[in-house]
C-alpha cells in the first residue's frame, strides 16, 4: 500500500492538516492511520470534572472528521522505517509514504506511580484526564462534605500544563460556595518549582490561591498511592537536592499522571534524545529524514502542547510540506504559540497566551491576566464550537 502523504494519528493535530491538505489541492492522495473510532474534545474534560459539562458532548465519531478525500485505515502505527519511506502499523500492514506527518499524541503513564492504575475511578481517586474518569472527578467534589482534596501535577511535559491547575480552582470555588468555611482544604503538590512559568500570569494566580486558601507544594512528585487508605505518597526534593519521601493524607485525590512521547515514537529513529520527534522547531521538519514532518503533542517542539499550539502549528506545517513538495524553501515559522486558558472558578477564566520565549502573544485588546466572565464562555461555548464546525475542517 502506498499513498503520498501518510498521516499518523487522526486527533487534533492530524485531521486539521488533513484538511487544510486537501483545500489547498484536492487531488493530493492522503492516507490517516488512526485507530479509534471515536473522536474526543478533550479541553471540556476540565469542565466535565467541574460538574458543567456533559461528557456526551465531548466525543463524536472519527469517521464524521476524516475530510472528504481522505483514506482512513483503521489502525495503529507500530513501526516507523524512514531509510524505506514506509511505517508498519501493528495489524502488519506496510505503508509507503512519499511524505509523513507523524501526530500520535502523547502516552499517559499511569503506571509510573505505585498503585494509580488499580485505584483509579475509585477510592475517591481521579483524573480529568480520560474520557471514562472525568465525570467521577465531580462525583468526589460533589461528596466530598468535609476534609482534604489533593490535586497534582508531575514532572515534565503534560499536554495543557494549566489542565492540572484548572480542576482545583473549580474545586475551591465549589468548595466556598457550598461548604462551610474551613470544612475542606485544597492542596497543590506539584513536582515544579513555581505555579506558572510566566510571571505576568503567575501574579494573578497566586491571588487565585489565596482566595481559595489553597495550600501549595512544590517539588512533590506524586510516586505511589494507596487508594484504600486514602494515602498518596511523594518524591519530595529539597533546595539542596536532597530527595526524601513523604506521606500524606486525602479525602479526594485528582491525579495528573506523568506522560511522555508515545513508546513507539520514543523507540523510533525518528526520536530526539528526549523521545519526542526531532523536528526543527521553526519548519516542523525533521532534522534527519526531510520528507517528515510532526506537530501536537508528540513533537519535539519546545512549546507548552495544547490544541490552541496545533491550531498555529498547522498552517505552518501544511505551507512547508506543500513547499517541500515543489523543492522550495520552507518559508513557514511557528514561533511557539500556545495558549493557556485557565479556568479559575465557575465563570471566571485567565487566558494565558504567550511564545518560545514565554513573551505574552495576547489576542484581545484588553489585559489577560485578569479573570474575565467573557474568556469563560469563550471556552464553554465558543472554543467548542470552534473545534467541531471550523478548526477540524482545516477553516482555521
Ligand atoms: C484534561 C485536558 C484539558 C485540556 N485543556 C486544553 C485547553 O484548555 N486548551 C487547549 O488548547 N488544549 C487543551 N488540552 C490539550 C489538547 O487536547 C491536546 O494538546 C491536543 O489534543 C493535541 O492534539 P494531537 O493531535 O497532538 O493529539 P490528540 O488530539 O490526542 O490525538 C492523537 C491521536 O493519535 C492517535 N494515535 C495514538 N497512537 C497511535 C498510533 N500508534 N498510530 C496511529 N494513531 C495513533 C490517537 O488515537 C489520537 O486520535 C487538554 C487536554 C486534556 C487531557
Amino acid at each position: 500500500m502506498k499513498h503520498q502523504i501518510v498521516i499518523v494519528g487522526g486527533g487534533n493535530a492530524g485531521i486539521s492538516v488533513a484538511a487544510k491538505l486537501l483545500h489547498a489541492n484536492r487531488q493530493l492522495d492522503i492516507a490517516i492511520i488512526e485507530p479509534s473510532d471515536k473522536h474526543y474534545y478533550q479541553p471540556a474534560w476540565t469542565l466535565v470534572g467541574g460538574g458543567v459539562y456533559d461528557i456526551r458532548d465531548t466525543v463524536r465519531p472519527e469517521a464524521d472528521y476524516i475530510p472528504q478525500g481522505a483514506h482512513w485505515i483503521q489502525d495503529a502505527v507500530a513501526t516507523f522505517q524512514p531509510e524505506q519511506n514506509n511505517v508498519v502499523t501493528r495489524a502488519g500492514l506496510t505503508v509507503a509514504y512519499d511524505y509523513l506527518v507523524v501526530c500520535p499524541g502523547i502516552q499517559l503513564n499511569w503506571a509510573q506511580v505505585e498503585g494509580l492504575p488499580e485505584t483509579l475511578g475509585k477510592n475517591k481517586v481521579c483524573s480529568n484526564y480520560l474520557f471514562d474518569t472525568a465525570p467521577y472527578t465531580f462525583e468526589c467534589i460533589k461528596n466530598l462534605k468535609k476534609g482534604r482534596a489533593l490535586f497534582t501535577a508531575p514532572a515534565g511535559a503534560v499536554k495543557c500544563g494549566g489542565a492540572p491547575q484548572k480542576i482545583m480552582y473549580l474545586a475551591g470555588d465549589y468548595f466556598r460556595r457550598n461548604r462551610p468555611a474551613g470544612d475542606v482544604q485544597v492542596d497543590f503538590f506539584s513536582a515544579g518549582s513555581v505555579i506558572f512559568g510566566i510571571e505576568k500570569y503567575a501574579k494573578t494566580l497566586r491571588e487565585v490561591v489565596k482566595r481559595y486558601g489553597i495550600g501549595t507544594y512544590f517539588k512533590h512528585d506524586l510516586v505511589k498511592v494507596d487508594g484504600p487508605n486514602k494515602r498518596a505518597f511523594f518524591k519530595v526534593t529539597d533546595a539542596q537536592g536532597n530527595v526524601t519521601t513523604e506521606e500524606q493524607h486525602f479525602d479526594v485525590l485528582h491525579v495528573t499522571p506523568p506522560q511522555s512521547a508515545p513508546d513507539f515514537v520514543r523507540n523510533s529513529p525518528l526520536a530526539n534524545t528526549n523521545g519526542w520527534v526531532d523536528v526543527d522547531k521553526f519548519t516542523l521538519q525533521h532534522v534527519k529524514y526531510p520528507n517528515i514532518f510532526s506537530l501536537g503533542d508528540a513533537s519535539g517542539m519546545p512549546n507548552s502542547k495544547t490544541g490552541a499550539a496545533v491550531r498555529k502549528q498547522a498552517p505552518v506545517l501544511v505551507q512547508n510540506l506543500l513547499a517541500a513538495m515543489k523543492g522550495q524553501t520552507l518559508a513557514g515559522k511557528y514561533t511557539g504559540y500556545s495558549s493557556c486558558p485557565i479556568v479559575t472558578g465557575y465563570g471566571k477564566l485567565m487566558l494565558a497566551e504567550f511564545d518560545y520565549d514565554n513573551k505574552p502573544t495576547e489576542t484581545f485588546p484588553f489585559d489577560q491576566s485578569k479573570e474575565r466572565f467573557s474568556m469563560w464562555m469563550l471556552k464553554r461555548y465558543v472554543l467548542p464550537w470552534l473545534y467541531w464546525n471550523q478548526i477540524l475542517k482545516g477553516n482555521m
